[in-house]
C-alpha cells in the first residue's frame, strides 16, 4: 500500500458479487487508500452488496438501475449529500438478453438491441452527466469493454456492437470533459468468469482459447484488471484520456492460433 488513491472518493457501479470486475477494482482502489461508495441494482443484490461494502469500508448509495434515470439521480444526490464532491466513477455495467448471446447477431431483435444499447452503452453517458456536476476538481471515469468491440467473437453479438459504441462514447466524452480535467477511459478486459460472462455461449471455450493463445499464456484475473483500473483512476494516469487500454494477457495483438496450442 503506497497510498496512490489517498484523499480520493469514488462511486463504483456494477458490483453484483465478489467475482464482479467492479469488486476487483474496488479492492485495488481501497488498498491504495481510496474511499468508496457502492450501489446495487434491485433488492436481490442489496443483500450481496451490503456485506461487501462493509468489508471494503465503503458507504452505500442505494439502488441504481440505469434504465431508470430517477434512480441514477438519487444515487448522485446521495453522494453529494455525503461527500460534496467526487474524484472518480467506475461504470462496470452491461446487459443483453441471454437468448441472444448465442447463435447469430443477425437475429437480434429491435427490443433487445435497444435495451442492450441503453444499459451497456448509453448508461455511461447518463452517469457521466451526473458525475460531471460532482467532479468540481477534475476526475477520472472508467468503463469496461471487451475485444468483441473490435473483432467478431462467437456469441458476443449485440454486446459487441454495444461495446464498439461504448468505446466511441469514451472518446467523445473525453473530448467534452477534458477542459474540466475530467478524464474518461476504458479497460478492454480479457475474459473472466463472472455472473455476466456466464450468459455468453461457449464461455469456457473462449477462456481456454485465450489461455492457449495469449502472449502471457493465461487469462487475466479480477485483481489484474483492478490494479490497471486503479492506475487509470489515479493521478499516475493524469495524462491519459479517451484511451481503451487492453488488460488481456496481450491477446489483442495475436493474429492467429499458436501452432503448438493444444486442441480445445
Ligand atoms: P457482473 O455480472 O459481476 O457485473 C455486471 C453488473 O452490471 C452487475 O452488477 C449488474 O447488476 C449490472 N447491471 C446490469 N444491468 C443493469 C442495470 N439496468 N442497471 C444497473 N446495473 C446493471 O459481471 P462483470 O463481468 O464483472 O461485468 C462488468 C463489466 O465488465 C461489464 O461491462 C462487462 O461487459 C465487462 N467485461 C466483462 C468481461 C468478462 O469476461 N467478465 C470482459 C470484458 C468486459
Amino acid at each position: 500500500n503506497t497510498g496512490l488513491m489517498r484523499g480520493k472518493r469514488g462511486i463504483i457501479l456494477g458490483v453484483a458479487n465478489n467475482r464482479s470486475i467492479a469488486y476487483g477494482i474496488a479492492k485495488s482502489c481501497r488498498d491504495q487508500g481510496a474511499e468508496l461508495a457502492l450501489t446495487w441494482q434491485g433488492d436481490a443484490l442489496k443483500k450481496r452488496v451490503e456485506p461487501l461494502a462493509k468489508e471494503l469500508g465503503a458507504i452505500t448509495l442505494g439502488h441504481c438501475d440505469v434504465t431508470d434515470g430517477a434512480s441514477i439521480d438519487a444515487v448522485f444526490e446521495e453522494a453529494k449529500k455525503q461527500w460534496g464532491k467526487i474524484d472518480f466513477v467506475v461504470h462496470a455495467i452491461a446487459f443483453a438478453d441471454k437468448d441472444e448471446l448465442d447463435g447469430r447477431y443477425l437475429d437480434t431483435t429491435e427490443a433487445n438491441f435497444s435495451r442492450s444499447m441503453l444499459i451497456s452503452c448509453y448508461s455511461l453517458t447518463a452517469i457521466t452527466q451526473r458525475a460531471e456536476k460532482l467532479m468540481t476538481e477534475g476526475g477520472s471515469i472508467l468503463t469496461l469493454s471487451y475485444y468483441g468491440a473490435e473483432k467478431w467473437m462467437p456469441h458476443y453479438n449485440v454486446m459487441g456492437v454495444a461495446k464498439a459504441a461504448l468505446e466511441a462514447s469514451v472518446r467523445y466524452l473525453a473530448a467534452d470533459l477534458g477542459e474540466k480535467n475530467i478524464r474518461v477511459n476504458a479497460i478492454s478486459a480479457g475474459p473472466i468468469k463472472t455472473l455476466a460472462a456466464s450468459g455468453i455461449g461457449d464461455f469456457r471455450y473462449i477462456l481456454k482459447w485465450n489461455e492457449y493463445n495469449a502472449p502471457l499464456r493465461r487469462t487475466v484475473t479480477q485483481e489484474e484488471v483492478g490494479d490497471s483500473a486503479m492506475y487509470l483512476l489515479s493521478d499516475l494516469a493524469r495524462g491519459v484520456t479517451g484511451e481503451v487500454h487492453h488488460v488481456d494477457s496481450g491477446y489483442n495483438v495475436v493474429g492467429m492460433k499458436r501452432p503448438d496450442a493444444p486442441d480445445i
